[in-house]
């Protein structure tokens, strides 16, 4: 095969696999054995854009050739697009090549479905395993989990790749009904149970047996479609957390739709879904996750949509405002977590620094806690709240009037972060 028919097959592929988000490379402790090549315990470094997505892995799909015919996605089998297809002794000579010349830390590989799921899903496979097996590559491996592949199969996929993910794609069973007629929910959920099942019984059985692999070390993911259908912020974290609670996934991600497809069921070419609704469901999860809260608290039946102009913390906070003050001397960490502005950070900060003193305001300088959004919800030594007379409009007019232009910064550091 000529150089330029792998490059055009490059160019195709990699441009295809550009809609999936869900190819973060963290989590992964797998280390370099027996001089082989590549490490991600230490080796790897991340790259993410200015919106948190992760750039440094070789992202390809095996082929844009799809049985299927999913109504938001550019690969279906109606679109009028050029095809390729790579064959598996190419994906891994890529793989090693680019990792050689230090352009990637790993490689991330997802498929269109020709045949069948288990067809695809095999040649997926059996990528990972030449890497590992016969290049002795030690490098972080993401690979697609074919909805409908079986047990089987998905079983031996987490031997060799370092993540395992299935997009759920679309938040709703009716969603999905709409623009994926070919797909039904379980062929998501199945292979997703599977790999929870492994993940427990490998981990269980290494406790006993040191030598058992780990299975799928840096876990499992997931994608979300937000803005094809119609489903509110609410439906969509619903979900996510439902995924979080029963299928022990390491991240959701959120992926704002892109028209490319001219279809009556889809939103109209040209429209797009704001950045900012993206940021803000990554947000949210972020305080699902770490900081407490329940999605009830922050979406709900009166309020089913993220505000766009504040984040959803304080959003929570302006609504409720009779939680507020906290005081920063007896509150307990969740409380403080609560507060607008503060970090789990800031958060440990103040429990260790109170343990020898009742803080002021300028013992919270001192420590490097940012107040400017934080005075606003807390009260300290003298017990005075300053701000007792501000309505809630208030408060967010000046905290919006303070943060001009902070927030991309700020938030682009937060999700390198979390990724
Ligand atoms: S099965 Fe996957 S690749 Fe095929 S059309 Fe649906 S979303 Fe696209």
């Amino acid at each position: 095969m000529s150089f330029e028919r792998i490059r055009e097959k490059l160019n195709i592929l990699a441009d295809a696999a550009k809609y999936d988000v869900s190819c973060s490379s963290s989590g992964s402790t797998r280390t370099n054995k027996n001089k082989g090549l590549g490490d991600t315990g230490t080796g790897i470094c991340h790259t993410y854009t200015e919106d948190g997505r992760c750039v440094s892995l070789l992202k390809i799909l095996m082929t844009n050739y799809c049985i299927f015919d999913c109504a938001y996605c550019v690969t279906r089998k109606s679109n009028d697009i050029k095809r390729a297809a790579f064959k598996i002794q190419e994906v891994v000579d890529l793989t090693i090549n680019f990792y050689r010349r230090n352009y990637i830390e790993g490689l991330f590989l997802s498929s269109g479905i020709f045949k069948s799921a288990d067809y695809t899903m095999e040649r997926l496979i059996a990528v990972a395993k030449k890497l590992r097996l016969e290049e002795n590559f030690n490098g972080y491996i993401h690979l697609k989990s074919i909805p409908g592949a079986s047990d089987e199969l998905m079983r031996e996929a987490g031997l060799y790749a370092d993540r395992l993910s299935v997009n759920i794609e679309i938040p709703t069973i009716s969603g999905l009904k709409l623009l994926a007629p070919d797909k039904k929910h379980e062929d998501f959920v199945k292979p997703m149970l599977k790999v929870k099942n492994e993940i427990i019984q490998y981990k269980a059985e290494k406790k006993i047996i040191k030598s058992t692999p780990i299975y799928a070390p840096a876990g499992q993911s997931t994608q979300m479609i937000v803005g094809a259908t119609g489903e509110s912020d609410k439906d969509i974290m619903y979900t996510a957390n439902h995924f979080y609670k029963n299928y022990n996934m390491k991240r959701v991600y959120y992926s704002g739709y892109v028209p490319v497809i001219e279809d009556s069921r889809l939103p109209a070419l040209g429209s797009q879904v704001p950045m900012l609704r993206e940021n803000r469901l990554y947000q949210t999860d972020w305080l699902l996750r770490f900081y407490g809260f329940s999605v009830n608290e922050i979406l709900n039946d009166v309020n089913p949509n993220l505000d766009i102009d504040v984040d959803p913390k304080l959003g929570w906070a302006l609504r409720n405002m009779n939680e507020f003050p906290i005081d920063v001397n007896t509150a307990s960490p969740k409380m403080l977590a609560r507060i607008p502005g503060l970090g789990m950070y800031s958060v440990s900060k103040i429990v260790k620094a109170r343990k020898f003193r009742r803080l002021n305001w300028y013992h919270l300088k001192k420590i490097g806690v940012a107040l400017n959004r934080a005075q606003y919800f807390m009260i300290c030594d003298a017990n005075e709240w300053h701000h007792k007379d501000l309505q809630p409009a208030q408060i967010k007019g000046l905290i919006l009037q303070n943060s001009k232009g902070k927030f991309r910064s700020s938030y682009s550091a937060q999700l390198s972060l979390f990724n």
